[in-house]
């Protein structure tokens, strides 16, 4: 294999860096480092000014992650997880902001980054291929591999209301949230949005501003965190079994080394299945979706509804006036047929507060903001500060983004008109030596995002060395492939209950997206095995081959 680490300056063949890499959170730091180490000239481009992707973005009051600390970080290397230490069951944004800023120093990745740089397109050329890349200060540089680390969660969605320009109050998105302290103490805030980001909003707010309006559209199935700090014991126990938690993660359908206590309801009297829930209730987190295989609530409707039903009874028993939970009861969708969300703090218990209100905008939709605040079909709101808590263009949003044009002038948002279409979500045909982290069809927002991510960084990163050793500067996904893949991923969505919600999973909270169910939903297991053989069988479902400016040279 070819050592092409070079010092500034150009390389042998023509390119400027062997590849480009976008995005330094979870996925680029680690797709660098292994790139790195693999002997690669790697540049890595970053709109933010410090590492840390959806940690440096999403810094809104509350935020905090839903997988548990001791899962939530990198495996790849022990000494990471032997020098780290996290302070709760979950971790909250700044910690996981200060975990990412470590490892680019421990690991010394900041000098292949360049900073607040926003690429702004890239275009492929066939006869070198070789990809350039553009970015917002004109800089163009030629690379070989071209890999995106967007992120699924990046391109922030606010609904286009009107009377926005008008509002005379202060609005933020939580996703862009500002870098200093947001003060609510005398504030009227109102927040629009109560998916798993205002739900950890509302719990932190409520009580803090003077007065907080929450305008809920869909109600969810929040269940309890059980957050807590995490003590030298439990970890010591945790440090010690680290292989064994890994390799279960590695092992699982949702990149979690949770056991369930029963694969399905099946012989299973209510009163025990009530059972099982309650335990599981008391556990918290994502482990309550592990009381039965997750496969399974999500594709057998009588057990999905008889768990909903369990969480809707919890919601009436935590909020004191029944008309108001009953609008908190979700009854729209099974559940986790949306992401479920977390309650960290009491969500629930908010709404007894005085200075809390909740306003259904499925009955009483917004029609519009006024300069006071914001008017709905009943009533008219007088607001200090706004917060959208709407969501992302997910899954695709960032990376149509940039302005990929491909094999004969062909852009991604053309090929992806009807939705995305991508060999294991890694790879799309007409855009050779593009490689996408955790993209459309690939399990990512499923799992545990750190356990997908580390699976498609490890793959590529093989996937490159193979195409280094046996001389290919050429790869690209076939369009049978692909066309069975796309295939494969809608009918097992089919077959599960996602099909019933209206989710982002599926691009229906962005109005005029086109509506198809995005992650592949079989399990980051079963999706890992797939990778492994396909990669066995010399890349089988790709064309790999020779740029045809060295085919002719030869
Ligand atoms: P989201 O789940 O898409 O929720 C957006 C909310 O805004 C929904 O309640 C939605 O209502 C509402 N909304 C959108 N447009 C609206 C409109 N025009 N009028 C009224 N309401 C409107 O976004 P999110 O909460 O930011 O979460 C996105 C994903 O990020 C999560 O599902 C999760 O995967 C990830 N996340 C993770 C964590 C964590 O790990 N702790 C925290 C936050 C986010 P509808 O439901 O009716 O569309």
């Amino acid at each position: 294999m070819s050592n092409r680490e070079t010092d500034a300056g150009g390389q042998g063949d023509g390119v400027d860096v062997d590849a480009v890499v976008i995005g330094a959170g979870f996925s680029g730091l680690y797709m660098l480092h292994r790139l790195r180490e693999q002997g690669l000239d790697v540049r890595v481009y970053e709109k933010g000014d410090e590492v840390g992707g959806t940690w440096y973005w999403n810094r809104y009051p509350g935020a905090r992650c839903d997988s548990e600390s001791h899962i939530y970080c990198y495996s790849f290397d022990e000494a990471l997880h032997e020098e780290w230490e996290w302070s709760e069951r979950y971790p909250e944004q700044p910690e996981i902001l200060e975990y990412l800023q470590w490892v680019a120093d421990r690991l010394d990745l900041r000098r292949s980054i360049a900073f607040e740089t926003e690429v702004t397109g890239a275009t492929y050329d066939e006869e070198t291929a070789s990809w350039t890349v553009e970015t917002a200060d004109g800089e163009r540089v030629r690379t070989r591999y071209f890999i995106t680390a967007v992120g699924c969660l990046s391109k922030p969605y606010r609904p286009d209301f009107e009377g926005l320009d008008d509002y005379e109050g202060e609005w933020y998105h939580t996703a862009r949230w500002p870098h200093e302290e947001v003060d609510f103490s005398d504030e009227h805030v109102g927040v629009i949005g109560t998916g798993s980001t205002g739900i950890q909003f509302i719990s932190e707010v409520g009580g803090r501003a003077k007065h907080l309006t929450v305008f809920q559209r869909t109600p969810n199935y929040a269940v309890p965190a059980r957050n807590r700090p995490l003590d030298a014991d439990e970890y010591e126990d945790i440090r010690a079994n680290y292989d064994d938690i890994w390799e279960r993660a590695r092992d699982s359908r949702l990149g979690m080394p949770f056991d369930h206590d029963h694969q399905t309801d099946f012989g299973l009297s209510d009163a025990e299945i009530r059972e099982t829930l309650e335990e599981r209730w008391q556990q918290g987190g994502f482990r309550f979706l592990h009381a039965f295989e997750p496969g399974t609530v999500l594709s057998d409707p009588e057990l999905n509804e008889f768990i909903a039903e369990f969480i809707r009874e919890k919601i009436r028993e935590q909020v004191d006036d029944p008309e108001t939970a009953e609008k908190l009861v979700p009854t729209d969708h099974p559940y986790a047929a949306k992401r479920p969300p977390m309650d960290y703090d009491g969500y629930y218990e908010t709404f007894n507060r005085d200075d809390v209100s909740l306003v259904d905008v499925n009955e009483s939709p917004i029609e519009r903001f006024t300069p006071d605040g914001i008017r709905t079909a009943d009533a008219d709101y007088d607001l200090d500060m706004v917060v959208f808590a709407t969501g992302f263009d997910a899954m695709t949003g960032a990376l149509l983004a940039l302005d990929i044009e491909g094999r004969g002038g062909q852009t991604l948002e053309e090929k992806w008109e009807a939705g995305p279409h991508t060999y294991l979500g890694l790879g799309t045909n007409g855009f050779p030596n593009l490689f996408t982290i955790t993209g459309p069809q690939s399990p990512s927002v499923l799992t545990n995002m750190p356990m997908a991510i580390e699976q498609h960084v490890e793959w590529i990163a093989d996937c490159i060395e193979f195409m280094e050793t046996e001389g290919y500067d050429r790869i690209e996904a076939t369009e049978d492939a692909e066309a069975q893949w796309v295939q494969n991923t809608n009918m097992l969505a089919e077959n599960m209950l996602f099909s019933e919600a209206k989710s982002w999973y599926r691009g229906a909270n962005v109005p005029g997206k086109t509506q198809v169910f995005t992650p592949f939903p079989g399990g980051l297991d079963n999706y890992r095995e797939i990778c492994d053989r396909i990669a066995r069988d010399e890349y089988d479902g790709f064309d790999l081959g020779r740029a045809t400016a060295a085919t002719t040279a030869d």
